[in-house]
């Protein structure tokens, strides 16, 4: 724990849906949910009318439906959440070097490093009324929660106090009597097995925690887990914020706006993406021992999987390989709507043995890569909440489609709520609108 509250942390407002409220005037103070919106879809994000209602996270769409049936629900535009993703990392990394960003919408950020007059309370305060303002400047009106504290743990915490829109600094000195009356779930690492575990020993707040010994806890959840939780319950944590180092992995990877259902499809253009990585890899010179398939379904879960080698490669026909070996073991029968490759481990020079190279360098060129993506049988999915674009009335979103039939409403995040149309679904004026770089997503 550090003498100033220096550790900020920084999570965006029920981030995708409010990107979509942004972007669609129409839906601005209603309830939306993003998700899978199939039968067997979750919840993604629900924005703040929606919780009104009970709608959660990860909650089936099905019950979210029965509990918030006028809701607009939509399916998610990742090319629109990356972009503002972006645009918050950038505005974080311009008051500090030490950036840590745990996931799109929420990062650590070091005010140590961030050249302030002093870290005391009020001037850490203004520093991050300022930093939620221009985050909201930057991307359009977003608005994000921040806490301030003298850990990671403090931070976090601290951010989820006064949600949405809030800001929270709590002063050195404080910290356990912040956490005393919490329950244990507060703590990172306290899922609901451990909770549960707790539970049935008496213990349920972070004040009964702090009154067990460390040999009791020790023996109750093992070694590391039981010594970790002794210090959080203290609020003994010095975690350093680690920034993102560059290039950790290099991957490639495809969103589709039909959902894909052919195996053979999807092994070749995992051989296709498999080929990009390993350019990349060989322009910069790199190699990497670990490849990843990443995979969202139909329903919005996204599933990734990995598999290390021996040595490093920058091969195509053994990341290919590797990539589609992990593919095999995924049911994807219900519709894959997003596939990923990526090479992580990465080193500066190959260590493969020449003979695995001569044998590798053999077969490089017999891996043929046809990738047509429209088949007979698939037709255009027009997926409620995505981007299309009207050879005469210009930009709008899919309100919904069905019977031949697709109900666009014409607005952007710069219009005022727009006129609804609608259309039949072979209409060739009007298409879906994507953003050039989207579908790339460099690591
Ligand atoms: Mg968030």
């Amino acid at each position: 724990m550090r003498a100033h509250a220096s550790v900020l942390h920084l999570d965006l407002d029920a981030f995708f849906a409010a990107v979509e409220q942004r972007d669609k005037p129409s839906l601005r103070g209603k309830p939306v949910v993003v998700g899978g919106v199939g039968g067997r879809g979750v919840v993604a994000t629900a924005s703040y009318e929606a919780r009104r209602f009970g709608v959660r996270s990860a909650m089936s769409t099905r019950e979210a439906r029965s509990r918030c049936p006028h809701a607009a629900f939509l399916s998610g535009r990742f090319h629109a959440y990356r972009e503002s993703s972006r645009l918050v990392m950038g505005v974080l990394r311009s008051v500090s070097p030490l950036v840590e960003p745990l996931s799109l919408d929420e990062a650590f950020v070091d005010l140590e490093h961030a050249g302030l007059p002093d870290l005391e309370v009020p001037t850490v305060t203004g520093f991050a009324e300022q930093l939620r303002a221009r985050v909201a400047e930057a991307t359009g009106g977003l608005t994000a929660s921040v806490g301030v504290g003298t850990s990671k743990f403090i931070a976090k915490v601290a951010s989820d106090l006064d949600k949405p829109d809030g800001l929270v600094v709590v002063p050195p000195g404080t910290e356990v009597e912040l956490l005393r009356p919490r329950h244990v779930s507060v703590i990172p690492g306290v899922g609901p097995a451990t909770a549960e575990r707790l539970r049935r020993t008496g213990i349920h707040t972070v004040a009964d925690l702090e009154s067990v010994s460390l040999e009791e806890l020790v023996r109750l959840l093992g070694r590391a887990h039981g010594t970790g939780l002794f210090a959080l319950a203290r609020a003994e944590d010095d975690r350093p914020v680690v920034p993102e180092r560059e290039a950790k992995s290099v991957s490639v990877e495809g969103t589709h706006d039909t959902d894909l259902t052919d195996r053979r499809l999807m092994e070749a253009l995992l051989t296709r993406q498999a080929g990009e990585v390993a350019a990349r890899l060989r322009k910069h010179g790199l190699s990497g021992r670990t490849v990843t398939i990443k995979v969202r379904l139909h329903d919005f879960t996204t599933l990734s999987r990995s598999t290390t080698l021996a040595s490093p490669t920058d091969r195509t026909t053994t990341i290919a390989r590797l990539a589609r070996g992990l593919l095999t073991d995924l049911d994807t029968s219900g519709g894959v709507r997003l596939l990923g490759v990526g090479v992580s481990g990465l080193a500066d020079w190959i260590q493969d043995d020449l003979f695995s190279e001569l044998a590798e360098e053999e077969d490089e060129e017999e891996t043929p890569v046809e990738v047509e993506v429209t088949t007979g049988r698939r037709r255009p999915t027009w997926a409620p909440g995505m981007d299309v674009e009207h050879a005469d009335l210009g930009r709008g979103w899919v309100w919904g489609s069905g019977r031949g039939v697709v109900t666009v409403r014409f607005e952007t995040a710069d219009s005022p709520a727009g006129p609804v149309r609608s259309f039949a679904e072979g209409d060739p004026a009007l298409s879906a609108w994507v953003p050039a770089e989207a579908g790339e997503d460099p690591a």
